[in-house]
Formats: structure tokens, C-alpha cells, sequence
């Protein structure tokens, strides 16, 4: 049996090894200059001007919604993401709406959004899933009509770039997260990135006990903090993090031409004047056209070795926890995609032979498939 191919692979070095053990070996763990140089020089990658680093990509998400939100507020989100990007709006007392996605970008259509604004309606989030840009101006020019907040959701797109401008440069605030499998990691971690002066002000009281001098606390607060060990590895991810974006998009890029022209399977796309980072290569499999359903698909894959992933098998919508929030009927698109999609390993640990390998087993696989 060949070595498995994982769907994740950080790529962690000696950068990353020796920053913790200076940091260990200087006994200062908690957030200080480490943490400061981190987040100016992520903000600055990403064309903002402040970033508030915290313990995940879910805490940042809860303290976007609690700075921007009042209780009772409606939030649109995309019915097709990972949970947090709607439960932490719920965390913080308001209320998600959920809107279908674009059947070709995976991201919130606008033209959705604005069906579902109301007098209550308080802040659009948009969603960069997989690594591709949601329609920032289309959704911008919502925003400013209704005067509505922006939080983008930036997760799984760490550099990606809309029509030219990097994700983290676009108002209000946009949250990353440094979760392992992301393209950029600190173990757990995630940041905040804004441009408001006021508003960075406010993340970063709020981010600690809401303390502007030492036992001096001027609003509610709580502890999200980061720490320097973090810092450090995020500061060597960050010197990685534009090769592994290319590689990505290789890897996307000869993934996209050997599998284009398989029947039933189809290819993600990048739309014009966008730069898609790739955190996921997910294809979407049609399960009459090539006679099997998805997860026998994916069990098929396992059993040579390659791992896949579906995000997401359920739209928000159908979990549990929102239940009561909509049917099937107000979101066919990502009601869809949760059956059909199927992520496949992109990531910049993979060599030529995983590629090879993995194109071959696609190939055989759609092709007994079909026989
Ligand atoms: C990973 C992820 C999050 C949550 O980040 P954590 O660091 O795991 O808390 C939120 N939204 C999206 C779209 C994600 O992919």
C-alpha cells in the first residue's frame, strides 16, 4: 500500500522550531512584542492597518459580532459554511438570516442577500470558502445602500485577492483563523484585521477584560487572548505563506486539467480578476451521471489512499442547531452542494507523484464507475 495522501499537511520547519524555543527559553508565554510584530506584519500582508490576534478563528468571529452587534440585530450569512460563521453571531445575542451561495463561486450570492434585508438588518458576512473571494463590491454596494456592517470571514483565505485587492483590506472587520489545516497555522489561533482606528481599539479592550490600565476595566471583556509561543510559529508561517499559496494553485491548476473532461465531475473555477488560495480543491460530483453517490465515491478514494473531505455534508439550515431557520425550498444551491461536493487533498506538502497518483485514482474510480 503507498503512503496515504492526507487532506491537510501543515509545513512546519525549522523557523518555526527555533522561534518557540527562543520564546520557551526567554519565559515570556504570554502576548507581548512577539505578539505586537505578528499582527502588524499580518495586518500588512493583508493590506490592513490594525490586527488583534486571539486564541481561534471562532473567538475572532464572537468578538466582530459583539463589537459590531446589538442584541436583536439580523446578521446575513451564507447557508453554506462552517458553523461558526453564524453561531458566534447567535453568541453574541443577535440574529443569522441565512442566504443561498453562487452555484459557481460557493460564496453568498448578493443578489439573495438583498431579498433577505429588513428593517432589522444589521451586518452582511460574507464567507471567502475554500479560498475563493465572495463578491465583495456587489455585497459593498448593499452594505452602503442599507447601511449595513461588513464582516468578512476569511478563514480559509489567508492572500486570497478580489479584483486585485487582498480580502483583509475591505471594511469593517475580517476574520482569519490559524486552525491547522488553514494556510497558515499557530496550532489554534486567529486574528481580526481592521482598518478603524476606534474600532481596533475597542477589539483589543474587548479581547482582554475590557482593561485599559492594570485592573482598570472599561467594558465587558473576556479572555481571548493569544500568546508569544503562537506568535512565533505565525511569524514563520507568514515568510511560507506566498510559496504555499502558489503551490496551491499549481497543484489546483494540474488537478483542474487532468480532471476536466470527466464526466460527472466538476472542476472549481476561479472567477475573472480573482485569486483564489486554494485552502480546499473542492469538485462537485454529479451521483447520476457517474452512477455512484458521493460517499461511495469517497470510500473508494480511501481505500487507495487518498483522504478527502466534505465541507460540508449539511447547510446550516439543516443543522440541529437552526432548526426553524429555513427549508430546503429557500436554499436549492447550497441545499445541493452539500450533497455533491467533495474536497480533495491541494496542499503544499503534495509532490508531483501524490498529483499523479491522485489523478490516476480519480480517473480509474469515475471510470468503474461508469461501467
Ligand atoms: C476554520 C473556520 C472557522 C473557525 O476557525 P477556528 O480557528 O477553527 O475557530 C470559521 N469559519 C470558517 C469558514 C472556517 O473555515
Amino acid at each position: 500500500m503507498p503512503h496515504k495522501i492526507h487532506i491537510a499537511h501543515p509545513q512546519l520547519g525549522r523557523a518555526e522550531i527555533e522561534g518557540v524555543r527562543r520564546v520557551l527559553k526567554s519565559g515570556h508565554l504570554r502576548a507581548g512584542a512577539l505578539t505586537e510584530r505578528f499582527e502588524s506584519e499580518f495586518a500588512r500582508f493583508v493590506g490592513a492597518r490594525f490586527g488583534i490576534a486571539v486564541n481561534s478563528g471562532t473567538s475572532a468571529l464572537f468578538l466582530a459580532a459583539k463589537a459590531l452587534l446589538r442584541p436583536g440585530d439580523e446578521v446575513i450569512v451564507p447557508d453554506f459554511t462552517f458553523v461558526a460563521t453564524a453561531s458566534m453571531v447567535l453568541a453574541a445575542g443577535a440574529r443569522p438570516v441565512f442566504a443561498d451561495v453562487n452555484e459557481k463561486t460557493f460564496t453568498l450570492e448578493p443578489a439573495d442577500v438583498e431579498r433577505r434585508i429588513t428593517s432589522r438588518t444589521r451586518a452582511i458576512l460574507p464567507v471567502h470558502l475554500y479560498g475563493h473571494p465572495a463578491d465583495i463590491l456587489a455585497l459593498e454596494r448593499l452594505a452602503k445602500r442599507h447601511r449595513l456592517h461588513l464582516i468578512g470571514d476569511a478563514a480559509q483565505a489567508h492572500g486570497a485577492k478580489y479584483q486585485g485587492q487582498d480580502v483583509g483590506s475591505f471594511r469593517d472587520i475580517v476574520c482569519y483563523s490559524f486552525y491547522p489545516t488553514k494556510n497558515l497555522t499557530t496550532a489554534e489561533g486567529g486574528m481580526l484585521v481592521t482598518s478603524n482606528t476606534r474600532l481596533a481599539e475597542k477589539l483589543r479592550l474587548m479581547r482582554s477584560h475590557g482593561e485599559r490600565r492594570r485592573y482598570e476595566h472599561v467594558c465587558l471583556g473576556y479572555n481571548l487572548r493569544f500568546t508569544d509561543i503562537a506568535a512565533a510559529i505565525g511569524l514563520a508561517q507568514l515568510r511560507r505563506l506566498s510559496a504555499g499559496n502558489r503551490k496551491r494553485r499549481q497543484n489546483a491548476a494540474a488537478l483542474a486539467r487532468e480532471l476536466a473532461g470527466i464526466a460527472g465531475i466538476e472542476i472549481p473555477q476561479e472567477t475573472e480578476g480573482n485569486f483564489h488560495v486554494y485552502n480546499s480543491f473542492t469538485i462537485r460530483l454529479n451521483p447520476k451521471v457517474i452512477g455512484m453517490s458521493r460517499d461511495e465515491f469517497r470510500a473508494r478514494l480511501a481505500r487507495h489512499g487518498i483522504e478527502t473531505a466534505v465541507h460540508y455534508p449539511l447547510p446550516l439550515h439543516r443543522q440541529p442547531l437552526f432548526r426553524g431557520y429555513g427549508r430546503d425550498e429557500d436554499f436549492p444551491v447550497s441545499t445541493r452542494l452539500a450533497k455533491t461536493v467533495l474536497s480533495l487533498p491541494v496542499h503544499p506538502a503534495l509532490t508531483t507523484h501524490d498529483l499523479n497518483r491522485m489523478i490516476r485514482v480519480v480517473r480509474n474510480t469515475a471510470a468503474e464507475a461508469l461501467r
